[in-house]
């Protein structure tokens, strides 16, 4: 398969799942158990939790998208993160990197040291600081990249390598690049992960999560992991997954297109005080992103200058939905400080640059006239008295 759009399409069916009866869609596997010929032979798939082929269909789709060993469907993006983190054992330690997800964020918090693992959050896009956080125990470097939501930039290759000196294992999350425009593996990462519930598929519908290892010894590993949690991803969810992934290019492409030109309007709007989008020449990690991914993504983010402004900015926008979450066909906009980040301490959260006044907005399909005139009447009406 030459391109990555063409393997969207037709990666999953290929596999010898379009049964004899010439389905072009993979057909959904409703089965639980598998029948076996005698009590010595035994067919590919014995029991759901350890496999099925509507999932196994997925599984083998994102690991040739990504370019990796093997592809593992989860639950959940966060079924997909953790059952990654159970890679690690008692003692072990973790670099990550402080804008992580939220919900990475609490689990490397509150539950992983229960387990006697412990973790150092530092700023990525600064290399001297990783290497200084890197202990003998350290056995993972944990990257996010864009990260969420002032997408920050991190240098894949340099913390990758940093990993490899000591050692230890890099896991990436690539939510917000989908394997077309961010290839973790062939820049030297072990695991890349996706939270499958935003761009990959798309729609608002499902959530499921999905990562891909670079070996087959690490194959092996999250196999047994995946099969001991059981977090697997259900049929009806692969399937729906399975579908809306062949529109990711396509989608994720326009939705990006756009996203660039709002990031510029906001840019010049003398009510926005900071944007952050990785397009944008004035932001800090512009040249790394531009040199280890071919799209400045679909998500970007902006500060008004206090909470009054923002409330009113959040009621008088009409298109958006008003929610958490990213990646659907309809534009979200999002408050992070009561949202995705309520979870964190306020000082934490400020520190990271998750004020008051900060929105997240996930760029959907709309025309693009009517959402920039949906920002222009919603920052006049927050603008007045
Ligand atoms: C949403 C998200 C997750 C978690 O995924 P769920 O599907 O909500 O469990 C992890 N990482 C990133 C970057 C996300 O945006």
């Amino acid at each position: 398969m030459t391109n990555l759009e063409t393997a969207l399409i037709h990666g999953a069916i290929r596999e010898g799942y379009a049964d004899k009866k010439g389905a072009v869609n993979v057909p959904m596997y409703l089965s639980s158990t598998f029948h076996q010929e005698s009590i010595d032979e035994f067919g590919e798939f014995d029991y759901a939790r350890s496999g099925n082929p509507t999932r196994d269909a997925l599984e083998r789709a994102i690991a040739e998208l990504e370019g990796g060993d093997r592809g593992f469907a989860f639950a959940t993006g966060m079924a997909a993160v953790t059952a990654c983190l159970m890679l690690l054992s008692k003692g072990d330690h973790i670099v990550i990197t402080e804008d992580v997800y939220g919900g990475t964020y609490r689990f490397v918090t509150k539950v992983l040291p229960r387990f006697g693992i412990t973790h150092t959050f530092v700023d990525f896009s600064n290399l001297a600081a990783v290497r200084a956080a890197v202990k003998p125990e350290t056995k993972l470097l944990y990257i996010e990249t864009p990260s969420n939501p002032t997408l920050g930039i991190t240098d894949i290759r340099a913390v990758a390598a940093i990993a490899k000196e000591h050692g230890a294992l890099s896991f990436l999350d690539n939510t917000f690049m989908t394997p077309l425009h961010q290839r973790p593996l062939e820049l030297g990462v072990d695991i890349v992960i996706h939270s499958a519930t935003k761009f990959l598929s798309g729609h608002s519908d499902i959530v499921a999560g999905l990562a891909v290892t670079k070996t087959p010894e690490l194959s092996n590993q999250l196999y047994f992991i995946q099969n001991s949690f059981g977090s697997v991803l259900g049929v009806q969810d692969s399937y729906t997954l399975i579908q809306n992934m062949k529109t990711t290019a396509v989608r994720f492409n326009e939705s990006s297109r756009v996203a660039m030109k709002i990031a510029q309007y906001l840019q010049a709007h003398p009510l926005v005080e900071k944007v952050y989008y990785p397009g944008l020449e004035t932001h800090p990690g512009y040249a790394i992103h531009a040199a280890q991914s071919t799209s400045a993504g679909a998500v970007l983010s902006f500060t008004l200058p206090n909470y009054e402004v923002a409330k009113k900015f959040a009621s008088a926008m009409q298109i958006p939905v008003f929610a958490v979450s990213l990646g659907g066909v309809e534009s979200i906009l999002s408050y992070p400080a009561k949202m995705s980040h309520a979870a964190m301490e306020p000082e934490e959260r400020i520190k990271r640059g998750i004020t008051d006044g900060l929105f997240r907005f996930s760029v959907g399909l709309e025309n693009e006239d009517d959402l920039l005139a949906d920002f222009a009447q919603a920052l006049e009406k927050a603008g007045q008295e």
